[in-house]
C-alpha cells in the first residue's frame, strides 16, 4: 500500500489556523491593535466599514518594520515577542504566538504599508490568500498601517455565517473598549463608515471610562485599591444602585490583558451580596496585576481565558478588597430597595422600645395658684407649656434683645435618646475638628474622610422630622409669651390659620381667638424668637396656600416643611461651635439625613482617596 500522509500545503495550514484566530472581524480588530500596542504606539487609529467586512484598517505610530520583517511577521510563528520557551512565563506583550498576521492574510486581501524611525522610505505590501502579490518602496510616516479587506473572500463558509454590520461592529466595539480601556495613556480614533465614533485622548483609567460609557460614570465609580504579595488589585467598581439588569460593564483585566473570569465575577458578585438585587450585575473595571510566571494565558487562542496559579487566594482578595472599598466609600448604607417612606411610622418611637412610665410629682405644685390650675384643667395641653416653669419668663426678659435677633442663632439639642455621632469625649474632640465653612457649610470630621454638612438643608431635614414628629403626637413645647401679641390677618389668611389651627397648637403655638381679624398670639414654640412670630405665621400660611394649591401631600408634611423652610438656620448664619455640633449630630439622628425635605443634598463625604488624589 502506497504511503497516504502527506504535508499539508502552508496556504492550507495557514487557513485552518486561521479559523482559529479569526473568527469575525472583531478578532481580527484584536490583532491588530494589539500588535499596535506591543509597538508602542502612542496614537491607534481604527477604521472600519460595513462592520468590517468591508474593511478593517488600523494605523499606528509604533516602531513599525524593517523590510525583512515586514514579509516575515506574515510567515506563521513568525514573532518578535518570545525566542524561547521560557519567554512564555515572562510575558509582557499581547502578542507572542506569531500567528495573527500570518491568519488574517490566509483569508483576506491585506495591505500594509510600514516604517521605522531609521528608515526614510518604508515599505509597502500586499498580500491576498498567504501570497504575496506586490513589494513596493513607499514613502509613509513611521509606524504601521495595516489594512484588511474582504475578509474570508476564500471561506464563502465562514463570510456567510457572519451576522449582520451592526452586530459585527457591536463585537468590534466591545474589541476596542477592551484594549483602550487598558491603555488610557494610549490616544484612540474609531472611525465607521467615515464617521468617527470614538475620539479617547491620552488619560488616566478614570477618565477613559468615563470617555468610553459617557459622563453619567462620573458620579457612579468607587475606586477599588490593593497591593498584596500575590496581586495588586486597582480599578473600580459602580456604586451598586447602578446595578444593572444585563450584563456589560463588567471588566476583569490581567496584566493589561482582558481576560474573562466567571470565578473571579463571582468574587465580586459575593462582595456585593445584600445590595444588589440578585437579578442585576454589578458593574466593574478591574486591573489585576500579577507576577507573569504565575499567570498562563496560553490555553486558549483567542487568549481570554487565563489560568492563575493560586484562584482561590485570587478571590478572597478581590472579595475582601472590594468589600472594603463599598464601606470605606459608603455605598453600602443607602441602599434599601423596598423602603416605602409612606409606611414610616412618623418619627419613629418604634427604635426606641418600651420604657416604663415614670410618675413624676410635682413638688412645686401650688393648687390655690390660679394658672396652675387653669394649667392641670386644659387636659392634653401640659406639654405645651414651658417645661422649666416660671424662671423662663424671667430668662426671656433677660435676654430679649438676642431672641429678637434672627442672626444669633442656636439650635436646639433634640432629646438625649436619639442616636448621636459624637457624645461626651468624643464629642469635644469632635468640637475641635467641627469648623463652619463660608457661613454656609459645617465641616468635621469622619471615620471615611471629611464631612461637608449644608448647614441650611441640613436645619431644614431637622427641623421638618422635629416638626412631622411633633404635629402627629402632640408633643411640642411651648414658650409663653409675658405679653400676648396682637396679629392681624386678611380673611383668606385667617380661614388658612383656621384650618392649620390644631397642627400649630400641637408644635406650641397658643392662639386665644382666631374670631377676630385680630389674632391673640399668648404662646409660640421653643424655637421661635418673639420678634419672628409676625413674619414666621405670614410665611407659613403663604406657604400652606401654595402647596395646598398643588395638592398631594398631607396638612402635617406640608406644614413641617414650611415650619422647617422658615426657620432653619440660613446661609450666612453665623453658627456658634455647639450649634455646629449640634447640626451634626442632630442631622444623623435623622430618619432619612441624606436629603433636605426639599429633596436636596444635606451633606457629603469627601474621602481620603479623593484627597489624595488632589496631591498626585
Ligand atoms: P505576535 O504578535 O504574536 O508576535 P503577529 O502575527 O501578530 O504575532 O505579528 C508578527 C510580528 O510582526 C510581531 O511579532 C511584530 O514583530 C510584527 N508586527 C506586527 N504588527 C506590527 C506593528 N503594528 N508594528 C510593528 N511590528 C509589528
Ligand atoms: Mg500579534
Amino acid at each position: 500500500m502506497a504511503d497516504i500522509i502527506k504535508l499539508l500545503p502552508d496556504h492550507v495550514a495557514n487557513q485552518i489556523a486561521a479559523g482559529e484566530v479569526v473568527q469575525r472581524p472583531a478578532s481580527v480588530v484584536k490583532e491588530l491593535m494589539e500588535n499596535a500596542i506591543d509597538a508602542g504606539a502612542t496614537s491607534i487609529k481604527l477604521i472600519i466599514k460595513d462592520g468590517g467586512k468591508t474593511l478593517i484598517q488600523v494605523v499606528d505610530d509604533g516602531v513599525g518594520m524593517s523590510e525583512t520583517d515586514a514579509r516575515l511577521s506574515f510567515e506563521r510563528h513568525a514573532t518578535s515577542k518570545i525566542s524561547s520557551a521560557q519567554d512564555l512565563f515572562n510575558l509582557e506583550t499581547k502578542g507572542f504566538r506569531g500567528e495573527a498576521l500570518a491568519s488574517i492574510a490566509a483569508i483576506a486581501h491585506v495591505d500594509m504599508q510600514t516604517r521605522t524611525t531609521d528608515n526614510e522610505v518604508g515599505t509597502h505590501l500586499k498580500i491576498e490568500g498567504s501570497k504575496i502579490v506586490s513589494q513596493e518602496v513607499v514613502a509613509t510616516p513611521k509606524g504601521t498601517s495595516i489594512s484588511v479587506k474582504n475578509l474570508f473572500f476564500n471561506i464563502p463558509a465562514r463570510r456567510n455565517f457572519l451576522k449582520s454590520n451592526q452586530v459585527e461592529l457591536r463585537h468590534i466595539t466591545d474589541e476596542f473598549h477592551r484594549v483602550a480601556m487598558v491603555h488610557p495613556n494610549v490616544e484612540f480614533h474609531f472611525y465607521n463608515n467615515g464617521s468617527e465614533i470614538f475620539n479617547l485622548p491620552g488619560t488616566k483609567h478614570r477618565q477613559r471610562i468615563v470617555h468610553i460609557f459617557g459622563s453619567k460614570m462620573e458620579h457612579r465609580l468607587v475606586p477599588v485599591n490593593e497591593e498584596t504579595e500575590v496581586v495588586k488589585v486597582s480599578g473600580f467598581i459602580c456604586k451598586p444602585e447602578f446595578a444593572k439588569k444585563s450584563r456589560g460593564e463588567q471588566f476583569f483585566f490581567a496584566n493589561d490583558r482582558y481576560i474573562k473570569s466567571p470565578y473571579l465575577h463571582h468574587a465580586v458578585v459575593a462582595a456585593f451580596e445584600g445590595l444588589i438585587k440578585s437579578d442585576t450585575y454589578p458593574g466593574y473595571f478591574l486591573f489585576l496585576d500579577v507576577d507573569p510566571s504565575s499567570i498562563d494565558i496560553n490555553i486558549h487562542p483567542t487568549k481570554t481565558e487565563v489560568k492563575f496559579d493560586d484562584e482561590n487566594t485570587l478571590y478572597a482578595i478581590l472579595r475582601s478588597t472590594i468589600k472594603h472599598s463599598l464601606g470605606q466609600f459608603n455605598v453600602a448604607p443607602v441602599l434599601d430597595f423596598d423602603h416605602d417612606p409612606n409606611l414610616d411610622t412618623p418619627y419613629s418611637y418604634k427604635e426606641k422600645g418600651a420604657v416604663i412610665p415614670k410618675v413624676t410629682v410635682d413638688a412645686t405644685f401650688n393648687p390655690f395658684e390660679e394658672s396652675m390650675a387653669k394649667k392641670s384643667s386644659s387636659s392634653g395641653n401640659f406639654h405645651k407649656q414651658s417645661t422649666k416653669g416660671w424662671e423662663d419668663l424671667y430668662e426671656g426678659l433677660g435676654n430679649q434683645n438676642d431672641h429678637q435677633e434672627f442672626s444669633s442663632v442656636v439650635i436646639e439639642s433634640e432629646s438625649e435618646e436619639q442616636g448621636t455621632l459624637y457624645s461626651g469625649k468624643e464629642a469635644e474632640e469632635h468640637l475641635a475638628s467641627t469648623f463652619q465653612l463660608r457661613r454656609k457649610y459645617v465641616v468635621s470630621t469622619v471615620k471615611s474622610g471629611m464631612l461637608v454638612i449644608h448647614q441650611n438643608r441640613a436645619h431644614e431635614r431637622i427641623l421638618f422630622e422635629k416638626f412631622l414628629g411633633e404635629i402627629t403626637v402632640k408633643e411640642g413645647v411651648s414658650q409663653q409669651l409675658l405679653f400676648p401679641l396682637e396679629l392681624t390677618f386678611n380673611k383668606q389668611e385667617l380661614s388658612v390659620l383656621k384650618e392649620i389651627q390644631e397642627s400649630l397648637t400641637n408644635i406650641g403655638f397658643v392662639f386665644e381667638s382666631l374670631e377676630e381679624e385680630t389674632v391673640k398670639v399668648t404662646g409660640v414654640p421653643m424655637m421661635v424668637p418673639e420678634s419672628g412670630i409676625g413674619t414666621v405665621l405670614d410665611r407659613l400660611i403663604a406657604d400652606y396656600m401654595e402647596g395646598y394649591a398643588n395638592g398631594s401631600i398631607s396638612q402635617a408634611e406640608m406644614l413641617a416643611k414650611a415650619l422647617s423652610r422658615n426657620l432653619a438656620v440660613r446661609t450666612g448664619d453665623v453658627l456658634d461651635s455647639e450649634s455646629q455640633l449640634m447640626l451634626v449630630n442632630n442631622l444623623f439622628a435623622c430618619k432619612e439625613p441624606n436629603l433636605s425635605p426639599f429633596q436636596k443634598i444635606t451633606y457629603t463625604i469627601i474621602s481620603e482617596g479623593d484627597i489624595d488624589k488632589k496631591f498626585n
